[in-house]
């Protein structure tokens, strides 16, 4: 079967959007170097596929992250296919935004830390130091008409730390909001989440004024979680969710091929529930496995195996 039979099921959404991570998460992850028109061609190909919102790359120093040193260049080359409202990046810090204004981006995204470890491994910053680092972004964002997304890791459990409290977590997205972000992406950055936390953070945002119309949701298959807890959310109410074409990007914090949400894996449930996605599966399937062959390894969708075989 090249698709599933459509059934609904109640409190479904008739339409999502799906927020593609692979060309920066997914590459960010990636050990294989990826050559910039690589970077672009992948980018067009997405684009062809139906996807409307792209991230594209990160503004950070290049030690930090050598495989998206070639952020300025990759934007020169998608010229007016990297503007706009749908096609953000990362900045840590006012450099990282003086260099994405600069190369013309029209959305951002900070990225926070639901746990101090993380917070200090990820950007050397206390959860405060980097709250007040990301003010001002997110402050001249705003008055450059950005959109602005915040990124909160560790949502759902932490590497060293262990459990997360949900009011922890909580606390950082509400600090997020009011320094203006736009959207919260809310992160299973090691994908230990299950459906009953899902809805419990959820509802906790809910009780501080964070409605489900500011979230995104950014889960992970490590332990094969991230398409129940993405129907979970759905039947909750978000309506944006974040996967990462051909499942690209591993997982840095567990010895796992398989990190973020494969976008074919959502796309196929997506399909089965009568939700819209506006994306073309077949085409993004071809994308996969032409990705697959630049780095040298296969695709840990299953969909994509499924389709491609
Ligand atoms: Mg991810």
């Amino acid at each position: 079967m090249d698709l599933p039979q459509v059934v609904s099921m109640p409190t479904i959404p008739d339409s999502i959007t799906i927020y593609e991570v692979g060309a920066r998460d997914g590459l960010q992850n990636e050990k294989t170097v990826v050559p910039t028109e690589v970077k672009a061609q992948f980018v067009r190909r997405l684009l062809d596929a139906g996807l409307q919102t792209v991230e594209l790359t990160s503004f950070v120093p290049p030690s930090w992250i050598p495989q998206l040193a070639d952020a300025t260049e990759l934007m020169e080359r998608l010229g007016d296919l990297g503007k706009g409202a749908q096609r953000p990046v990362l900045v840590p810090n006012e450099r990282g935004l003086d260099n994405a204004l600069a190369a013309g981006v029209g959305a951002v995204a900070v990225f926070g830390s639901a746990t101090e470890t993380f917070a200090r491994k990820n950007l050397n910053r206390s959860v405060d130091e980097s709250l007040r680092m990301f003010a001002p972004v997110v402050a001249r964002a705003q008055d450059a008409d950005l959109w602005v997304r915040g990124y909160v890791s560790m949502c759902f459990g932490d590497p060293w730390e262990g459990p997360v409290p949900v009011e922890q977590v909580v606390d950082v997205c509400r600090r997020l909001m009011d320094l203006g972000c736009d959207q919260l992406s809310l992160g299973d950055t090691i994908g230990v989440g299950t459906p009953g936390h899902v809805i419990a953070l959820l509802d906790a945002l809910q009780a501080k004024g964070i409605g489900t119309d500011r979230i995104g949701v950014h889960f992970h298959d490590t332990y094969g979680q991230a398409l129940s807890n993405t129907a979970t959310a759905l039947g909750h109410g978000v309506r944006v969710v974040d996967a990462s074409t051909g499942g690209l990007g591993g997982c840095p914090y567990a010895k796992s091929a398989t990190g973020n949400l494969a976008t074919e894996d959502l796309v196929w449930m997506c399909r089965g529930l009568g939700i819209e996605t506006g994306v073309d599966l077949d085409k993004l399937v071809a994308t996969s496995v032409w990705m697959a062959e630049q780095l040298g390894r296969p695709s840990p969708s299953r969909v994509v195996k499924a389709l491609a075989g």
